[in-house]
């Protein structure tokens, strides 16, 4: 199917600003708080009160513009966005319709086919609807909690064309947001959701065919499945020589199947006009320069000091920029070593090992995972007591890594006084492997290794004894 028909995705990310107020109301925005205890006449739309809008927001949104190399617009317009919805309140949404407040900006991603770069066709800042609970006794309840919390809508160019494409781009995109502070992401708290735009055409056909659109997806792996079923779907239609039908759907997480919402006859007229109640949005070069300054290091110029400036190879240097958690956590830990190279090699082997889930949470803490890398990047314990070590903080020794190696007796032996009978020995026993390791067989040289670091209990320098058993060798 694939070298038959093209597909072509464009993504509309809902990302809620984690501004302490609402955009028009001073009300809070805390998740989980009681159903209607964050609500005031403002965002319940009550005839007569008056919205103003949060200069924050307005910031925020700008740093997501930064972040994502767009424009910013200097005079962008506030609209009336007009649809009747039970959890909207007011009849309509206050959003931005034909200025937004950033346009035109791109994100680069490493995809399938190596480095792609993904335009960004705006984003614009809105309020978000309140929240409807379907209970089986009680019917359907209304949570207002949620009008008017401030959201900024992501809108991509159609220039994603496959599943995992899509997904690379999602994960940028979500750190990214956390890395300029504007948001926290959380996808299962409904802080980041996503919309698909998704059409099929013959893979040689230059334009593009009807598309449909699947709303509200709040995992990167509904995302996935929703793209590959639907693009599945498609395919089979055009097979048949039916037409593709432009229409919403909904995910269905159960049957993994999309079903319609509604189709392009009963679409909705927004009938988009200008806020009456609010200005527009007005900036000077130097409100725009002021937010630019005060941008955190977000992922791309984190992962060129990693490796410029902390030495850590390519991969491990975007695979923990990449990942706002991880990043955090080994920039705290590499301020207690000099070696991070070996900080980096523990966290993305054997640290990852342990994590569970999908977020990056570490039992132990940075700075004895700093110091561990310390230790051991300076010899002073060989790589298999590291993991010893590493293995009992992590079940809750509460000891630092010196504290545990100075009681467990696991410091490194480098003394070569020590080691050189203890090779000579090993040597001695088992003539018949370094017989063969003579003969040409020269991977017996790791067992030979081996039964010395076993007769050493684990705490010889394997370095040093490799060295001793080659020259040992050498000399027979
Ligand atoms: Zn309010």
């Amino acid at each position: 199917m694939t070298q038959k028909y093209k597909m072509t995705v464009g993504l509309e990310v809902h990302i809620e600003l984690s501004t302490k107020s609402k955009i028009f109301c001073s009300c809070p925005t805390e998740f989980g708080a009681p159903p209607n205890t964050q609500i005031c006449p403002v965002c319940m739309g009550l005839p007569g009160a008056m919205p103003t809008l949060n200069r924050r927001v307005v910031e925020y949104a700008i740093r997501a513009g930064l972040a994502t190399n767009c424009n910013i617009e200097k005079r962008s317009g506030i609209d009336r966005k007009n649809y009747f919805y039970p959890d909207l309140p007011k009849g309509y949404q206050i959003s931005q319709y034909d200025a937004p407040l950033c346009y035109a900006g791109h994100i680069d991603i490493v995809g399938e086919n190596g480095e792609e770069r993904i335009g960004i066709t705006r984003i614009h800042i809105e309020e978000d609807a309140g929240k409807l609970i379907h209970d089986k006794s009680e019917g359907t309840l209304v949570d207002y909690n949620r009008c008017g919390r401030p959201l900024i809508e992501i809108v991509s160019e159609p220039h994603i064309h496959s599943a995992e494409t899509a997904r690379e781009y999602l994960k940028k995109l979500r750190s990214l947001m956390i890395a300029a502070g504007v948001s926290d992401c959380k996808m299962n708290e409904g802080s980041m959701r996503c919309d698909v735009n998704l059409s099929v055409a013959p893979a040689d056909s230059d334009t593009l065919g009807e598309r449909t659109e699947i709303k509200n997806l709040n995992s990167f792996a509904f995302v996935v499945k929703a793209i590959e079923y639907e693009y599945k779907r498609q395919c089979e239609m055009l097979d048949r020589g039916e037409r593709v039908r432009r229409e919403t759907l909904r995910y269905n997480t159960q049957s993994g199947k999309c079903e319609v919402m509604r189709s392009k006859e009963n679409a909705i007229d927004y009938r988009f006009f200008p806020e009456p109640d609010l200005h527009f949005v007005v900036l000077e070069d130097t409100d725009i320069e002021n937010i630019r300054k005060q941008m955190p290091v977000l992922p791309d110029e984190k992962q060129r000091i990693y490796e410029n400036e902390l030495g850590l190879s390519a991969y491990d240097a975007s695979l923990i920029a990449s990942d706002p958690a991880l990043s955090d956590y080994f920039e705290q830990a590499a301020e207690h070593t000099e070696y991070r190279k070996q900080l980096a090699n523990i966290l993305l082997s054997e640290v990852f090992r342990l994590v569970e889930g999908e977020d990056f949470e570490c039992a132990i803490s940075p700075k004895y995972l700093g110091e561990l890398s310390e230790i051991f990047g300076s010899e002073r314990i060989n790589s298999s007591t590291a993991k010893k070590i590493l293995a009992l903080m992590w079940e809750g020794d509460g000891a630092s890594p010196e504290e545990i190696a100075e009681r467990e007796g696991m410091w490194q032996i480098n003394d070569e006084s020590i080691l050189l009978p203890l090779v000579l020995e090993v040597i001695e026993k088992n003539q018949k492997a370094v017989d063969d390791y003579k003969g040409g067989k020269s991977f017996v040289i790791r067992s030979i290794i081996g039964k010395a670091m076993a007769e050493s209990r684990g705490r010889a320098n394997p370095r040093i004894v490799e060295e001793l058993i080659l020259k040992e060798i050498e000399k027979k």
